[in-house]
């Protein structure tokens, strides 16, 4: 098996010549991110961090990911809806992590003033990486399929996005492959619009809400970057509906100018909304202060569809994944025992860190071999996690404290590892040893009884240099990619 970078045999020129027009390419085909530079949304654009050529992955996998995506998009609702799975597992991360226990504090709020809104909307990701099975070819040689094994990485249930301009990149590689002399097949470089998928989303659950009148809001940040890659969403509503009206609001906007009626509808400059697109609200400097959480009440206690609705939230958080790890927790939620092992077997090892006797088995092996192991917090967005000396020196502060409970401990995966050039701001351009982690997009709507909407909608591929821990595209590290399929 070899990878399309090692079969480019190109002058430094020809290299130039090609980045050249993908720059400007990407500028004018939406591959696009806000530059940050003023605080200020989208004034200037810059092409957003891609990589020159895709990376390799194999069809069997591309495959196996989407077809499970349908199975996990109905276990995280269900689990959602199971007030006592979400309270008997994060009941000890609320105690110690002040961030997470707001939320719970609104979901209670939520749970005494009644159901108001039975339907749930999730525009999820769920995310993987390819394993290797043997150490001695790891990370350094070309691992044939049978050697890798597909882990989960996390399942996003909040503000999952990248997928606008994931649709742009199937295009991008095909110019740069082809500018490079390669001649693929088409399904080497398939079509993947996931932002037609999570529109369709949106505008089905808009349509639900029943009022033609009703709006739709995103709830965005004033320093968001990655504006771009939003309004694709918005531009592939308008056309399923150019009628529908999208407004771009802040949780201050909520605090300031919205109000709930009597019958609990969300009324905001005057407009009835139908359908709450949270693109912010999943980090805590997205709360800087209580207006952000009272907005954040207010669209929760209202009859719009929220998407997520906050325990929908909750279910994304680190804890719950590891939590489904246990023996029979995935059988609470699904019948088919084939669909259990299906999804078990893409999980990797998880520790609970509780102040108990488990925890501190979990402790012992984590400071045995630290560089085994990624120590994780219930948080979002990239750049969160420890690794190494650093689980070591957590641990030394933490042991016996229960402030271990906000984290979970997760077995480290070791990437396939390939070469690419990644383009972005800042870093030399070069071919790089780069990993890959590949994300599904899924869309869910939902009621305590009921499914009514489950399809999955593409994926997005993220690389980044292969001695890079985290990963994140805005946290820094990694670059948007799309799958070359073999
Ligand atoms: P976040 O919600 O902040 O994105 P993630 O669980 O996705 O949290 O972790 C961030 C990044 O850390 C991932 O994109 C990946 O690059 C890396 N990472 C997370 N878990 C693991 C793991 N078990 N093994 C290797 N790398 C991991
Ligand atoms: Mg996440
Ligand atoms: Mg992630």
């Amino acid at each position: 098996m070899a990878t399309s970078i090692q079969e480019v045999d190109l002058s430094d020129k020809r290299l130039q010549e090609i980045l050249s027009v993908t720059n400007d390419w990407a500028l004018c085909n939406g591959i696009s991110i806000g530059s940050g530079a003023d605080g200020v949304e989208s004034e200037k654009v810059l092409p957003a961090p891609y990589s020159l050529f895709p990376s390799v992955v194999p069809a069997p996998i591309l495959e196996h990911v989407k077809s499970t995506m349908t199975h996990f998009n109905r276990l995280m609702h269900k689990v959602s809806m199971d007030h006592e799975f979400l309270e008997q597992s994060l009941k000890n991360v609320i105690q110690v992590d002040p961030f997470m226990q707001s939320f719970w504090e609104v979901y209670c709020k939520v749970r005494e003033s009644g159901i108001k809104q039975p339907l749930h909307l999730g525009l999820f990701r769920n995310d993987f990486m390819m394993n290797c099975l043997d150490d001695s070819v790891c990370p350094n040689q070309i691992v044939s399929t049978d050697r890798q094994e597909l882990k989960q990485i996390e399942f996003n249930t909040v503000s999952a996005s990248c997928g606008g301009i994931a649709g742009q990149m199937a295009d991008l590689h095909r110019l740069s492959l082809g500018m490079a002399g390669k001649d693929l097949k088409p399904e080497q470089l398939p079509d993947n619009k996931p932002a037609v998928g999570l529109a369709d989303g949106l505008v089905k659950a808009w349509e639900l809400y029943g009022n033609p009148r009703a709006v739709i809001i995103f709830v965005v940040s004033t320093s968001e970057r990655n504006v771009i890659d939003q309004r694709w969403v918005e531009f592939k509503v308008y056309d399923r509906n150019p009628n529908i009206r999208i407004l771009r609001k802040t949780f201050l906007d909520i605090y300031n100018h919205g109000y709930l009626d009597d019958h609990s509808r969300l009324i905001i400059d005057g407009d009835e909304v139908a359908l709450i697109y949270l693109r912010d609200g999943y980090t805590a400097e997205n709360y800087t202060s209580q207006k952000e959480w009272d907005a954040r009440l207010k669209c929760e206690l209202s009859r719009a569809i929220k998407c997520p609705s906050v325990q929908l939230q909750l279910t994304g958080a680190k804890k719950i994944q590891q939590e489904l790890t246990r023996p029979g927790a995935l059988e609470r939620f699904v019948s088919d025992p084939q669909v259990v092992n299906t999804l078990r077997d893409t999980f990797a090892d998880q520790y609970s860190l509780d102040l108990n006797q488990e925890g501190d088995a979990a402790v012992k092996l984590a400071l045995l071999s630290p560089e085994k192991f990624v120590l994780k917090p219930q948080r979002e967005g990239g750049g969160n996690n420890l690794y190494n000396e650093d689980i070591t020196t957590f641990f030394k502060e933490h042991n016996g404290s229960k402030e271990r409970s906000a984290y979970i401990l997760m077995q480290r995966i070791f990437p396939w590892q390939q070469k690419n050039y990644l383009v972005k701001p800042g870093v030399p351009f070069a071919l790089s040893d780069v990993v890959s982690e590949l994300g599904v997009y899924g869309v869910y709507i939902g009621s305590a009884d009921s499914e009514v909407v489950n399809f999955e909608c593409g994926y997005l591929m993220r690389t980044k240099n292969q001695g890079s821990d985290e990963g994140g595209i805005f946290a820094g590290f990694a670059v948007w990619d799309n799958p070359l399929v073999i």
